[in-house]
Parts: C-alpha cells; structure tokens; sequence
C-alpha cells in the first residue's frame, strides 16, 4: 500500500495501533516528504524493527523517467512509469516566479474532449496521491530545482480522482513536509459541477481555473462531452457559487481555435459568461494535438484577447512553453505507447 498518501495524522494512528511512539509518525512523515527518501532502510532514525514491517506492508511510489526531452526554451518534459508499468507525463517550466510542474493525475482519461490526445485510449486507472507527489518530487530531481507552484493540468481530470487530489494538495502543502505554499497549486478541471461543489465546501487556498474553450452550448458539446452532462449555464452558475463559497477568483482556460471560436460573437458570449464575479480568462494558442484541430497562431490568440479586454473582461494570453517537444498533455505518452 502506497504510504505516502497517508496523512500524518494517519500514520500517527498507524504507529499507535503498533504500540509505537506517534513522534516516529513525525520522522517518518519528514522522512518521505522533506528529505523525499524512497527506500525505509534509509530512515536511520526509525528502528530497525520499525522499517522492517513498514517495509514489508507499505511502498514508497517512485516515478522512473523512461523517456526525457528537453525543450529549446528549458522546459522539460519526463515520461514517468509508476511500478505497474503504467506511465503518465510529468512537464517541468520555469517562469519567472519560478519552477512550475504540470502533473497528470490520472492514466488516460475518460472525459473524451476532442482537442485532447489523453483521452485517445479512455482512462486506465487513476493515480494515488503518493505517485502524484512523486511526479514532483523527482521533476525537481531532475530539474535540480525546488518546485515553486504546481498546476493539476496533465493527464487526467482531476476531480474525476477527487479524494486522492485533495490528499495530494494537503500532503503537498503541509509546512512540515514539502511545504509548498497553498495558494501555488492550480487545479484545472473540464466542469463536473458536483465535484466543483464539493471543493468549494473544502475552502482551499487553491486556484480553480475552469477549460471552457467554447462560449456557445453546441459548440462546446461539439468538443467537449462533458457539456451534455454539465451545461454551460449550470457551469458558470456553478463558478459564482465557488467564487461566494471560496473567496478566490476562477480562472477560465480559453484554447483559440481560429475560425471556431473566435469571432465577435464568440467574445460577446463569452463577455456575458464570466462577467459579475471574480475571474480571470486565459488564452491558449493550441498545441496541435493531432486530431485534425488547426492551431491558432500566437498573433490571432492576441487578437481574440484584444476582443476581450475591450469589452472589460480580465484576459491573458498565456505563454506557451515547450512547443518543440509537443508539450500539450498526452501527446508524449501517445506517441509512446503507440510506438
Ligand atoms: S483536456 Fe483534460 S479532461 Fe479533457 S480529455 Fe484531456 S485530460 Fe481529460
């Protein structure tokens, strides 16, 4: 059983079932998340009994790089395989606040958008939350940098592995492991509005940023199934209520698809959706996911932006990193598992 998912105050309660010390749930606690050591023999503050039955009940999931490419920018992109050989991608970027990991919280995904190469071979498993924080604790490895914020925009929908993000996020963001700041973590979900209504009642610090790329309820289904289930006004209703619940702005993730969702119209709509509440639109140019979706150019993602901000919406076009090294999610492990 994966023991880094666990909360301290579960390992405390682990160590108490044993008639152990709960200060050794401290060590070992510090043990997986601070100094990130992925074999108990390491632990030399625990007892060797102590690591012998932890050892021969619990693992420490560590995400083996099989696959690395490095982007003329310095972004970097790993394909990690988890211990049943399932893989996922992991993406390391340096900004200017610092290093930002991208991590996938599934393996596949069953969400179906048209734009998306994750989805190509629906959803295998989802992933623990100790595997998704070995994603980041080995991306910093190998980038050699401590991680700055991370973004849940890989592989998978994470509300569709709801407990174990949310595990995730708190084991991330204690002071007494990695530590890192709660509000450097953005989740980024396609809308399953029962799973948005459950986070807002949790009242995280994180940032909820919403993949919408489409104003238009057709043109949204069109590329997005999740709209049948969820419709666009039940969403944005939705977002207002995260927004009184939580106190944080929602960020919307606009990917440009020249000729398709770019038009007055389209800004109109979108203007009318995201007005009167806290939020924030991102552009994305497209990356090519290679589904027959024509990528938008950097000068006609600027210009819907433009459209935007003259009707008053907070818009930004986001900078693209990694192009060379097809670093839209899904696209390496496609090409891998394909190959
Ligand atoms: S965009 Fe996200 S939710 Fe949609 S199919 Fe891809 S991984 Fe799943």
């Amino acid at each position: 059983m994966d023991i880094c998912r666990l909360y301290k105050a579960e390992l405390k309660e682990l160590f108490k079932e044993r008639g152990e010390p709960s200060f050794r749930a401290d060590q070992l606690f510090e043990w997986l998340h601070r100094k990130r050591v992925s074999d108990f023999e390491r632990m030399t503050n625990l007892p060797a009994s102590t690591r012998v039955w932890l050892a021969s009940e619990y693992s420490i999931p560590s995400a083996e790089c099989v696959r690395r490419q490095v982007s003329s920018d310095g972004t970097e992109k790993y394909l990690f395989s988890f211990s049943d050989g399932n893989c996922v991608e992991t993406v390391a970027m340096r900004y200017e606040h610092g290093l930002s990991v991208c991590v996938s919280t599934q393996v596949g995904c069953r969400m179906g958008c048209r734009f998306c190469a994750s989805t190509q071979n629906g959803l295998v498993r989802s992933l623990t939350a100790g595997e998704m924080l070995a994603e980041v604790y080995k991306a910093s490895e190998l980038f050699g940098e401590p991680v700055d914020s991370v973004v849940l925009m890989g592989i998978g929908e994470p509300l569709d592995n709801f407990d174990e993000v949310i595990r995730f996020y708190d084991i991330l963001t204690d002071s007494s492991g990695y530590n890192l700041k709660n509000r450097s973590v953005t989740l980024s979900t396609c809308g399953l509005v029962p799973e948005i209504l459950r986070l807002a009642a949790l009242k995280k610090q994180l940032t909820l940023s919403i993949s919408l790329h489409a104003a238009f309820p057709e043109k949204r289904s069109s590329i997005m199934p999740v709209n049948l289930r969820y419709p666009l006004d039940e969403l944005i209703d939705t977002c207002r209520q995260y927004v009184a619940l939580t106190g944080r702005r929602v960020s919307f993730e606009y990917t440009v698809i020249h000729g398709f969702n770019d038009s007055e119209e389209d800004a109109d709509r979108l203007t009318q959706l995201v007005r009167g509440f806290q939020s924030h639109v991102n552009i994305i140019p497209v990356n090519d996911a290679g589904r027959g979706i024509s990528q938008a150019t950097r000068k006609q993602a600027e210009s819907f932006a433009d459209k935007l901000t003259a009707r008053g919406v907070n818009a930004t076009v986001r900078r693209t990193l990694g192009n060379d090294i097809s670093a839209a999610c899904g696209q390496l492990r496609r090409d891998t598992v394909a190959n």
